[in-house]
């Protein structure tokens, strides 16, 4: 194994592997920390954590668990990967976990020194003067403020990343980024020298990324959105490899389920409403105050609205909602505990879907994933073709001969017909 990647969250891990598999690397994600040893012959390992909204010291925890596990596969650089725009934690004294767990690996690996930048100008993220823009705008004016778990309130990464870091956090701005790999690497030994111990790292394009790989060859840490990922495989004189997509042939229902409220899926929900899907929305209300029994009966009944229908089309299960409706149900009964309850009914109803005969499934959402894959005891997944930037289809396998097609896409993600283009993508897509 060449590179050892430890993801925050599941879509993200995802979207990760997607650009590695792009860029010619073959490419298995696992889902948690493996318990044995790998059993396949590849180029990275994405380690999928669900650690962005967890307490620091258990984000850490789980973090140095799978740098343990890459390096006795073998890594030769590990990759830390957040999310694009850099979500990140805040309650009381908790300043977020990216810097945590960033200057907790460079410990474990002895070094004094990383990079980090969420820029994925592909995804329309892009950091210039260490601020973060999503699209047009910056990202603390984006949807991101209204965000359920991780609202971002600056776009200043230097300033985000200094109060999350206890070392000195640096910038290798556009200008240098531009003149290439070796002045890059020339900012980074200015900055190493100066005691900076985190450098972000402008990018506005894919040209700026594929300038800084180079410069990131044998440096034993790199941190960032899934976008740096685009530059690291030619290190090792890997080139883009289309046959490294291909997934098991498609079989089974189709079914979306998504507990993302970011805008992206707001308008990804409307739009197959609008379609005239079969479309059930949870009942959060009931699910938060309800306790198990209640969940238990809402996913029952859910369920059996949707197994008649299986065999005509897609259907779609959400509690997806504007962020006034969102706000009111976290004032009531706290943020944690609702995005835990709705998280817990989506992933039950994930898992009766399967278990009805659905084997093409979309889920919506980053945390909401983490769970439906839980539910779903998936241990491992294949990656195969993308759908939009950061997010293919996956396969993976479940007991005996039953396998699963799976796509797991992060809020922002995706082109307002997203859940309709999926199935056609997966349709068209070549399998082994
Ligand atoms: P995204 O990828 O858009 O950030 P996530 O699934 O990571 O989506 O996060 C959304 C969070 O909001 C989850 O914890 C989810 O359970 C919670 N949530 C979903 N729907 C609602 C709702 N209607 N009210 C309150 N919280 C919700």
């Amino acid at each position: 194994m060449r590179l050892g990647c430890i993801a925050d969250d599941f879509t993200g891990a995802t979207d990760l592997a997607n650009n590695l598999v792009r860029a010619g690397m073959r490419v298995v994600q696992t889902i948690g920390v493996p318990p044995a040893s790998l059993d396949a012959d590849v180029d990275a390992v994405v380690v999928a954590l669900k650690s962005r909204t967890i307490p620091p010291h258990e984000a850490i925890e789980q973090s140095l668990a799978a740098l343990r596990w890459l390096r006795a596969q073998g890594a030769e650089q590990i990759y830390f990967k957040y999310c694009s725009t850099f979500d990140s934690w805040y309650e009381g004294d908790v300043r977020g976990n990216i810097g945590p767990v960033t200057e907790a690996l460079m410990q474990a690996l002895g070094t004094d020194f990383t990079m980090a930048t969420p820029a994925f100008p592909d995804n329309q993220r892009s950091v210039f003067k260490g601020h973060l823009f999503v699209g047009d705008v910056l990202l603390a004016d984006s949807g991101m403020r209204h965000h359920p778990l991780t609202p971002m309130t600056e776009s200043n990464l230097v300033k985000v990343m200094q109060g999350q870091c206890k070392g000195q956090v640096g910038l290798v701005d556009h200008r240098v980024v531009a003149l290439g790999p070796e002045a890059i690497s020339a900012r980074f030994q200015a900055l190493r020298q100066q005691g900076v111990g985190v450098a972000i790292v402008d990018a506005v394009d894919n040209a700026d990324l594929l300038r800084l790989g180079p410069a990131l060859k044998g440096m034993p840490l790199v941190t960032g959105g899934s976008g740096v990922a685009i530059g690291l495989p030619a290190n090792w004189g890997l080139t883009p490899n289309p046959q490294a997509a291909a997934l098991p042939a498609v079989a089974g229902w189709q079914a979306v389920v998504s507990g993302s409220c970011s805008q992206a899926t707001r308008a990804q929900v409307a739009h197959v409403k609008a379609l005239g899907w079969p479309c059930m929305a949870m009942d959060v209300q009931a699910l938060v105050s309800g306790g198990e029994s209640g969940l238990a009966a809402q996913c029952d009944a859910v369920l059996a609205w949707a197994k008649p229908l299986l065999a005509k089309g897609p259907v779609l299960v959400y509690s997806t909602d504007e962020p006034d409706v969102v706000k009111a149900a976290q004032a009531q009964w706290g943020s944690l505990q609702t995005g835990h309850a709705v998280e817990q009914a989506l992933a039950r109803v994930a898992q009766g879907l399967v278990q009805a005969g659905v084997g093409q499934l979309v889920v919506a959402g980053g945390e909401t994933s983490g769970a439906c894959v839980q539910a779903l005891g998936v241990t491992q997944l294949q990656i195969g073709v993308q759908i939009d930037p950061g997010v293919p289809w996956c396969h993976a396998p479940l007991v005996a001969d039953q396998g699963v097609h799976l796509t797991l896409k992060s809020g922002n993600f995706g082109t307002v017909d997203f859940f309709a283009k999926a199935f056609e993508v997966l349709k068209a897509a070549k399998s082994r």
